[in-house]
């Protein structure tokens, strides 16, 4: 199985390694013309305004947007979480490009700017259940988004907690802290066949993320082919 992965700017390289890592081909998808053939893509971390500006320089927005209305599963990290997104907020005026799909508002400056990276063990139960192993991941979140609000058809896959006024060097460590001082936000979702996380999954050496993604791959494609195999006669 071979799955796309935009490969604009970004971290690109280091998702293509964790699915080799998995046995999977990674394929850097900077042409139109390639997401034909393929069935997922990943939507790496980065900047969101250049991947916007560099998906228009290469016409890829027609295209991509056609890949994510046929319920091919995509999985953005971080900017690609941004890019996906229906809505998003904290944006330079003039607004950017999104390609859309992921009915979520998120705020794409969240945390802060670059000083305030950190990284949180996260409690994700969901990816525990189908991938095993311990029940946090290890989250490194660098100038992240954080989703704002998400819509009825969205699955909260994990949150964090973090101090209302959002003063980044103090983010809870422990996300299950309580406190009236807290306010929780949302750091991954799933709807349908699109996967959100706004932290970076494939700058650790924690592959579940990659395997649950190829999971959500391979139960679309048992889809596609049993509802094109049509109604039996009889
Ligand atoms: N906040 C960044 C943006 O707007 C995303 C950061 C990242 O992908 N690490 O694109």
């Amino acid at each position: 199985m071979a799955v796309g992965v935009l490969a604009l700017q970004g971290s690109f390289n280091e998702h293509v390694a964790a699915l080799r890592k998995i046995g999977v081909k990674g394929v850097e998808v900077r042409k139109p013309e390639q997401l034909e053939s393929l069935s997922a893509l990943i939507i790496p971390g980065g900047e969101s305004t250049t991947m916007a500006k560099l998906a228009e320089y290469h016409n890829l927005f027609p295209a991509l947007r056609d890949f994510v209305k046929m319920g091919k599963p995509v999985w953005g990290t971080c900017a690609g979480l941004i890019f996906l997104a229906d809505k998003a907020v904290g944006v330079k005026s003039g607004g950017q490009e999104l390609l859309g799909g992921l009915d979520c508002t998120v705020h794409r400056n969240f945390f802060g700017s670059q000083v305030y990276s950190f990284e949180a063990d996260v409690l994700v139960p969901e990816l525990a259940a189908k991938e095993g192993g311990p029940e946090t991941f290890r989250g490194v979140f660098i100038r992240s988004p954080a989703i704002l609000e998400a819509g009825p058809d969205v699955e909260i896959l994990a949150d964090l907690s973090v101090p209302s006024d959002k003063s980044t060097k103090s983010v809870a460590q422990n996300p299950e802290e309580k406190s009236e001082t807290l306010e929780k936000v949302i750091i991954a979702v799933k709807q349908g066949n699109l996967l959100g996380t706004v932290f970076h999954p494939e700058l650790t050496a924690d592959t579940r993320w990659h395997s649950y993604f190829l999971k959500m791959v391979g139960d679309a494609n048992m889809q596609n082919c049993s509802s094109s195999e049509g109604v039996p006669d009889g």
